[in-house]
């Protein structure tokens, strides 16, 4: 188990764990056509896994750093600012295998919560990267993401994680890679418990009311903001546009709104303030993004997004329940330092492999 305390705040990923398998070629192959690719690569994958990833590598110095403070590299054994855990579904294969050592050992994401199942295959996506453009065609299999995540399955092995009081968690990360109605169930056990929910709602679906009702972050990119909202992703173009449909989800009873930009940046919006931002704080904005040498490749800057984020809002929350001096969430800070570690993942190729630890920010 990492080095935490009874004060480390405690992250909850429920979602999807997939294999990655990419093959990179100088053009998407036609109907029929054999094509040899010039690269292929198998890499761990999966919104929950990623996400789950971010937590963990943003909340700790890389172990493998000469002047880390892990003893040999010890990944489980080096602070970290926060304990993160997944829940989700792999195969009794090699891939599922491969994916929880991935995670566990070289992350230490504790992955206890993972069930495995031989009756079913891990998820992979099958990923085609044309080299010239840079563009993807996958084929997502979700396979136990769906098959071993129904709320038949999920809903009791999260009661304890939910309902665990002092030991409990303070913060449940979901996408949308697992069965719609298991992240509806866990919304409204969380609710129900008083656990705060981030919400990133990848692959969007329109979603019921009571979704959004309560909920205390909603995460979204543009396409998902447009789909969740039901305005043309062209009114997300400008600031105005912006804060119409931050102000529509806020209406729906979300907490606080954070609609990622891409290279334009971020938007927030936020219905409360914490305490030391009353004197005039900003409860909503645009920030543009970091300037960067070069991008190399932008999967993962919406995982790497959440995970900073998701650091900010436990390590906050703590601040204000232990020490009573007016801490709590400060959402600007928050999506400040979010987009500043983002921007470092852009600038790597890869998926887990160019988020970045703590120490690389
Ligand atoms: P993905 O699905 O690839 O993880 P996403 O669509 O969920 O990404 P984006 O809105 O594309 O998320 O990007 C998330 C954040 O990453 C942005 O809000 C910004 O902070 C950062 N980012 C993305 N592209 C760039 C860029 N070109 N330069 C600097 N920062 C960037």
């Amino acid at each position: 188990m990492a080095s935490t305390n009874k004060t480390t705040p405690r992250i909850l990923v429920l979602g999807s764990l997939n294999m990655d398998l990419v093959s990179y070629v100088p053009h998407h192959p036609s109907p029929g056509e054999t094509l040899t690719s010039t690269r292929f690569n198998v890499s761990g994958g999966g919104k929950g896994a990623n996400q789950a990833v971010a937590c963990a590598k943003l909340s700790r110095a890389c172990p493998t750093n000469n002047n880390n403070t892990a003893p040999g590299g010890d990944v489980a054994a080096a602070a970290a600012a926060a304990t993160v855990q997944m829940v989700g579904c792999v195969g009794d294969d090699s891939y599922g295998t491969a994916l929880i050592s991935n995670l566990s050992d070289r992350y230490g994401v504790d992955c206890t919560g993972v069930l495995r199942r031989s009756d079913l295959k891990t998820g992979v996506a099958l990923i085609i990267v044309d080299e010239p453009t840079g563009q993807n065609r996958i084929i997502l299999s979700p396979e136990a993401n769906h098959a071993g995540m129904g709320p038949e399955e999920t809903m009791d092995r999260l009661e304890d994680d939910l309902r665990g009081g002092g030991g409990g968690v303070d913060l449940l990360i979901m996408q949308l890679e697992i069965p719609l109605p298991t992240v509806l169930s866990a919304l409204a056990l969380a609710k129900d418990s008083r656990v705060p929910v981030l919400l990133n709602p990848a692959p969007a679906v329109p979603l019921p009311a009571s979704a959004l009702r309560g909920l205390d972050h909603l995460v979204v990119n543009e396409t998902e903001a447009a789909i969740l909202s039901g305005c043309d992703v062209s009114e997300l173009d400008t600031e105005d546009g912006l804060r119409r449909v931050a102000d529509r989800f806020i209406g729906s009873g979300v907490g606080n709104v954070v609609i990622t930009l891409g290279e334009r940046g971020v938007y927030y919006m936020s219905s409360s303030s914490p305490k030391h931002n009353n004197s005039g704080g900003a409860k909503m904005g645009l920030v543009a993004a970091e300037k960067v040498q070069k991008v190399v490749d932008t999967t993962a800057a919406g995982d790497t997004f959440v995970g900073q984020y998701a650091l900010e809002v436990v390590t906050g929350q703590k601040k204000k329940d232990g020490d009573g001096d007016g801490g709590g969430v400060d959402v600007e800070t928050a999506v400040r330092k979010a987009n500043k570690a983002a921007a470092k993942t852009v600038q790597k190729l890869g998926a887990q492999d160019s988020i970045p630890w703590r120490d690389e920010l």
